[in-house]
């Protein structure tokens, strides 16, 4: 009788971690292929919470559970993930290394790097500078290097996409020592997202991306618009923290500074509640009142409700306002790019942005918007400028970004 041979399939495993929910994706060292992706949904840090866990095998699995942090949260969902991803491949998995998403790494982590403890700590230290990510991230990491203390444990940053923006475009125009002291400048968010539909857009157009002017929109719960010229991101609406820019799902965007003084002062708004009100109960939610889900905006508006015309037209108004100031960043624009689950679900809201844009050279095909699938151009076939809508896919540019800095052999396509 022949003895079966176990063979160890080598991975990396990405972890993305968030105030309310942690996310898991396998990859395998070999084929750049993901195995297997799950989600732990988190309602609130305190007691017992429950956990849900998904993913391409384990969907509907659910798991009531006491607990209440990030390292028991991840102990549950990897050893899940493992056990499944076992039964699927029929190996042994080994994770050989974890990419973790980071948020914001400032000045001073201005590259995808191995975590030690100066860089734990200066991920810590930014806390103030990205309260919602960056404890989330470092609660992570303290679990997985617990949890995998073998394994190599790697930070890819947000913020690292847009560490050489130039300086006219990083300054915000105030003292300069508010830089020099403080460092107030323009940080950049989402920039795993953008800098893979770059890379992306180079290969579904077939040309180089050096020689290409891209506008990328990241349109999820947050919202951001990229300049990409010459390979290299030019300018982005995001600034020193994610409320800049664009108006997002909760989140205000960009807004007269007089505004913020004056109701602290004239309505003795506290600072605190002025930054909830900002992030929190602004955006899509604050002007219809109703939520912050397109989904839930469309089918409303669908209704006749007018705040949700409203929220979903000035949406609209402040995108194209972003796309016409990043396309004149770079003297014009060859490709917009629109992506997240707004860019890359909503034909409604993708028309609304698109109206107006022939001025640009973008001309948008009705009938190939409304019946897109995944990675493609929705232009006119006469359009000079070209329209694409482009999953991102965050997970496997972190694992991409881990691979790389480990010197592991992962393809990409
Ligand atoms: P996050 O920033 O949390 O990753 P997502 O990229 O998942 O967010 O995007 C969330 C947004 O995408 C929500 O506003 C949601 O309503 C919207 N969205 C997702 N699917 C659709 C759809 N089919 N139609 C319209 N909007 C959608």
């Amino acid at each position: 009788m022949g003895v079966r041979q176990v063979t160890t399939l080598d991975c990396i495993l990405v972890v993305n971690s968030g105030s309310s929910s942690l996310k898991l994706s396998l990859f395998a060292i070999s084929t750049a292929q993901c195995l297997l992706s799950g989600a732990v949904d988190w309602p609130g840090h305190s007691g017992g919470g429950i956990l849900r866990l998904e993913g391409q095998s384990l969907s509907g699995r659910l798991s009531k559970t006491d607990i209440s942090d990030h390292g028991a949260a991840l102990e549950f969902a990897l050893s899940a993930l493992l056990e499944q991803s076992q039964v699927d491949s029929g190996s042994t998995v080994a994770v050989r290394a974890i990419g973790h998403r980071v948020v914001h790494g400032g000045t001073l982590l201005q590259e995808s790097l191995l975590i030690d403890e100066r860089v734990q700590t200066e991920i810590g230290r930014l806390s103030s500078l990205a309260p919602l990510h960056n404890p989330a991230a470092l609660a992570a990491i303290v679990a997985a290097k617990t949890q995998l203390p073998e394994a190599s444990h790697v930070a890819v940053f947000d913020t690292s996409y847009f560490s050489r923006l130039p300086p006219p475009s990083f300054l915000y125009p105030l003292p300069y020592e508010w830089y020099t002291e403080w460092g107030i400048r323009r940080y950049g968010f989402h920039g795993i997202s953008h800098s893979y539909c770059a890379q992306r857009t180079a290969a579904l157009l077939s040309r180089p991306l050096q020689d290409l002017r891209l506008v990328i929109c990241h349109l999820g719960h947050g919202c951001s618009g990229t300049a990409v010229h010459g390979g290299e991101p030019v300018a982005t609406t995001m600034g020193f923290t994610p409320t800049d820019g664009m108006m997002m799902g909760t989140r205000s965007g960009s807004l007269d500074p007089g505004i913020l003084p004056f109701v602290q002062q004239q309505h003795s708004v506290p600072a605190n509640s002025l930054q909830d009100t900002l992030n929190l109960r602004s955006g899509l939610l604050g002007i219809s009142g109703i939520s912050s889900d397109l989904r839930q905006l469309e089918s409303a508006a669908h209704q006749g409700d007018e705040r949700a015309k409203l929220a979903i037209e000035m949406f609209a108004d402040r995108v194209r306002a972003s796309i016409g100031s990043l396309a004149v960043a770079m003297g014009g624009v060859d490709a917009l790019v629109l992506t997240a689950g707004i860019g890359e679900n909503s034909s409604t809201m993708r028309a609304a942005i698109c109206e107006r844009l022939n001025c640009l050279g973008l001309h948008l095909d009705s009938d190939r918007n409304a019946s897109r699938s995944a990675d493609c151009d929705i232009a006119t076939a006469q359009s000079p400028s070209r329209i694409l809508v482009i999953k991102t896919r965050e997970d496997l540019m972190i694992a991409r970004e881990t691979a790389r800095v480990l010197k592991f052999p992962f393809l990409f396509e």
